[in-house]
């Protein structure tokens, strides 16, 4: 394989890799791609160890953009992403996002709220009472929050199917899928010229993409870039509860920050981050005293009746994040050509893949931006512009 000529090569096929990869070879099949992955099973991979959620309930106008328009191509994503008549189902089961607001928070929520709206998003406010009609456990007698914004388009799917979708489409349309590890970015003065695998070989190419997810800061060492990225645990509880409404129940953030996604029957998903979450690249043990001590009283609080549950299931999974302002890093590097940045996602990465996918690629060829994204460019790390969502807080 050493010596090898690419067009492009991705330095991890997770959901970023594989949604780039697509869209380069739609507007350009005779491109020459090269997706590579350290572990083809994804076993680690953010991407598949994610919630799947999609919401609008966003501050920064790209990143509302973003989520319309991942909502969009998932319209007619079955047919878009057939190949040989086989077409995915990613199970989008838009419930709705309602998220909780305390007096503290509700200026920033209620901005978020008139941006959401003008740009089209079907987001509104909601007084405790109307909360409760959408959400009937919740508890509205102790005043624990002001009010809450409901998107009622927002949802979760299952994210390991748009990641296998936009894999399998890539490679129909040409891209070489390799397992293998990579270890190095090669570059000479200021080009990139190709990677280098664990076993020695050498693989050209002119454009290197780092989609190496919660890895990639390290990936972006080896060619002497500094992200503001560091790979941090966060834990996933599944609880079952005597609870069973009718239907299924709206995603629900708390104005800590803990979300609870009802996954049908008495089950719920549910998670915290937490700023003592570990910062690691190779350890996915399961915290399950996180839940019992810091998580289950809140719960209980909000909604008498998570008094009592059973914890079923859990997992460890990796946020990319973006110490320096929470947001993506998409584009170019700077100071080193063809070495294209697809970082920092923090906890809002899945919904992007669509949007990334076609910017990443547009950017890559040279192409105007159909949707500009360059608020999120790398250049704003080295001048200093930081893009917060909320009060210089990372999300
Ligand atoms: C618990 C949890 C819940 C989340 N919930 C949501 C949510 O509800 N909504 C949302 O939008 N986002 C969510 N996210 C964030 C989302 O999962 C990520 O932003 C997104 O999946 C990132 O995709 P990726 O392709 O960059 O990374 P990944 O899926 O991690 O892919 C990176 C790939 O690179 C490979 N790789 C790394 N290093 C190398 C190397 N040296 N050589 C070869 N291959 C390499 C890895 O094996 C991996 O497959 C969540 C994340 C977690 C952990």
């Amino acid at each position: 394989m050493t010596n090898q000529q690419y067009d492009v090569i991705f330095v991890g096929a997770g959901v970023m890799g594989c949604a780039i990869a697509t869209n380069l070879l739609r507007r350009d099949s005779q491109l020459k791609i090269a997706l590579i992955d350290k572990d083809l099973t994804y076993r680690y991979s953010s991407t598949v160890l994610s919630d799947g959620n999609c919401r609008v309930q966003f501050n920064v106008k790209e990143n509302i953009q973003m989520s319309l328009y991942g909502m969009e191509v998932l319209k007619t994503f079955a047919d878009d992403m057939a190949v040989d008549g086989d077409k995915p189902d990613v199970a989008f089961r838009q419930q709705g996002n309602l998220f909780l607001t305390d007096e503290a928070g509700r200026e920033e929520v209620e901005a978020g709220l008139a941006l959401q709206q003008s740009l089209g998003g079907n987001v509104a406010w909601l007084t405790p009472e109307e909360a409760k009609e959408v959400y009937p456990l919740l508890n509205i007698e102790d005043g624990l929050f002001v009010g809450g914004t409901f998107g009622r388009d927002d949802g979760t799917m299952s994210p390991q199917a748009v990641l296998e979708a936009y894999k399998k489409k890539a490679v129909a349309l040409g891209a070489e899928l390799i397992e293998a590890e990579v270890t190095a970015v090669r570059h000479q003065s200021n080009q990139v010229t190709g990677i280098q695998l664990k076993n020695g070989d050498v693989l050209n190419a002119g454009v290197v993409v780092n989609s190496a997810g919660a890895w990639g800061t390290a990936m972006a060492k080896t060619c002497g870039v500094d992200i503001p990225m560091q790979p941090v645990m966060r834990q996933v509880y599944v609880v079952e509860t005597a609870v069973q409404p009718s239907k299924i129940l709206p995603l629900l953030l708390l104005p800590s920050g803990t979300y609870i996604i009802h996954e049908g029957h008495g089950k719920f998903m549910t998670a915290h981050s937490f700023p003592d979450d570990p910062v690691t690249t190779t350890d996915f043990s399961w915290q399950h005293y996180k839940f019992e001590e810091r998580i289950w009283p809140e719960l209980a609080e909000f909604m008498p009746a998570f008094d009592s549950l059973r914890v079923v299931d859990g997992w460890a999974g990796l946020y990319a994040v973006n110490t320096f302002d929470g947001n993506a890093i998409l584009g170019e590097w700077p100071d080193l050509r063809g070495f294209y940045l697809v970082n920092g996602f923090s906890g809002h990465g899945f919904q992007q893949c669509h949007a990334v996918g076609r910017y990443l690629a547009e950017r890559i060829l040279g192409l105007p931006p159909t949707l500009d994204l360059s608020v999120f460019s790398p250049r704003r790390i080295l001048e200093n512009a930081p893009v917060f969502e909320n009060k210089q807080k990372i999300i």
